[in-house]
């Protein structure tokens, strides 16, 4: 090969990764040699270097003394929670069973928030046993940890999750704002601060979560400006001094074309300010912000190896050995209002002239197993790799699996 070093960004605005001749580097790897190593497709490879940069990136965005946790169910891979539980301040778990992985990954129990409209009493005993905050997020889960601490002889760490009185605007999913499962309504906060005052539970502080998949910056600022407000409202009730606000995050990736990387740059003028403000405000607090789709979104990608190529009635259809089974996000299936691609290349053919225009299916017996619909791409063939970018996030853990039977999908970090 004589290709010039350096290396073709694959994309003007996703140019994470970068092409050396016709292959893909990932982790430094050529795509091929990935996929020899890894010994089957499909996979997923998450690549750490990404993961390093985007933190960095990040952290020297954002002003001293704000928190970043990593919300886990957007990558729950355990060697991915372990890597990020190295360059985060804390992990937030969902589920006892992401609270394993957390714990297993060496994470500060001091440092772990669990969140969920449906905790298990047996998940709120292994949570105050642990020792991690617990974002309560119903009447009951009040009575329940006091049950619990005193069984236990040791006062569960509590902090309220609200449901704010506002909408996250712009967001792909909201999750506060109007009637929802998660959180308790803000009106009714000041009688669950009473009865978790009354019932002796170590409260910390409070969560607020408005959103998902956000890429414009002021939303995403107002959000916060009136996350805080309505936390300084509330910590009137509390029956101790604030040491935790978690202001949510809620941060997007650009998935289709024409979307913008957001711009961290409002984003840090505001929570300057408001680190300031809280100050005086909450002495004792840190602000927090729990980021999952962010952090790890872009360092991930999907490949699968072509299987079949087919024309029917002049359309060219590429038939991979992966799809919606393992990678649902990207067939247009989980929470996506009208479809749209990802964006995919052919990992083997990066630098080759002629394209065509084809439709990438996956194996299943359903026309909803689609991961380019009609894209131009590289002319491919048989045995060709073909690489889903932007899949680091709300992919394997977010797929039916068992679905039709094909084999387990790998994940790698490399
Ligand atoms: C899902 C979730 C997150 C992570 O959302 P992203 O969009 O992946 O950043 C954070 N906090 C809570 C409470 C969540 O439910």
């Amino acid at each position: 090969m004589t290709t010039p070093i350096p290396s073709t960004p694959i994309h003007t605005t996703m140019n994470q990764f970068v092409a050396v001749g016709d292959e893909l580097l990932v982790g430094g790897l050529p795509i091929s040699q990935l996929a020899e190593r890894v010994g089957q497709t499909p996979f997923y490879a998450y690549d750490r270097g990404l993961l390093h940069s985007r933190v960095t990136e990040l952290r020297s965005a954002l002003p001293d003394g704000v928190k970043l946790h990593y919300a886990m169910k957007a990558n729950p891979m355990p060697a991915v929670v372990g890597f990020m539980a190295g360059l985060v301040d804390g992990i937030d778990v969902a589920s006892a069973g992401e609270l394993k992985v957390a714990l297993d990954a060496g994470t500060d129990p001091h440092e772990i928030s669990f969140a969920g409209p449906g905790k298990r009493s047996s998940e709120l005993h292994q949570a105050v046993a642990a020792g991690v905050l617990i974002n309560i997020e119903s009447f009951r889960e009040v009575s329940i940890l006091a049950g619990i601490s005193l069984k236990l002889g040791l006062p569960a760490r509590v902090a309220v999750r609200v449901n704010p009185d506002f909408e996250l605007k712009g967001s792909g999913m909201k999750m506060g704002g109007g009637p929802k499962q998660f959180g308790v309504d803000a009106e009714l906060v000041p009688e669950l601060l009473a009865k978790i005052g009354e019932y002796k539970l170590a409260f910390e502080g409070f969560h607020l979560f408005a959103g998902s998949q956000n890429l414009k910056a002021e939303s995403i600022c107002e959000a916060q400006q009136k996350s805080y407000e309505l936390a300084l409202v509330l910590s009137r009730h509390a029956p101790s001094p604030v040491s935790f606000l978690n202001l949510g995050g809620g941060f997007g990736i650009p998935y289709f074309p024409g979307e913008k990387r957001l711009d961290l740059v409002p984003i840090r003028q505001n929570l300057e300010q408001l680190a300031n403000r809280a100050r005086q405000d909450f002495p004792d607090a840190s602000l927090v912000i729990e980021l999952g789709r962010y952090l790890v979104g872009e360092a991930g990608i999907y490949v699968s190896r072509i299987v079949d190529r087919k024309i029917s009635r002049g359309q060219t259809f590429l038939v991979v050995d992966g799809g919606l089974n393992h990678h649902l996000s990207a067939s247009g299936n989980f929470g996506q209002v009208i479809r749209k691609n990802y964006p995919v290349a052919i990992g083997n053919r990066m630098n080759t002239k002629s394209t065509e225009t084809a439709t990438v299916v996956g194996p299943l017996c359903t026309p909803l197993d689609l991961l380019a619909d009609r894209m131009t791409l590289a002319v491919a063939k048989p045995d060709d790799l073909v690489v889903v970018f932007q899949s680091g996030a709300y992919g394997a853990s977010a797929s039916p699996h068992r679905f039709l039977g094909h084999p387990e999908v790998i994940e790698v970090l490399i």
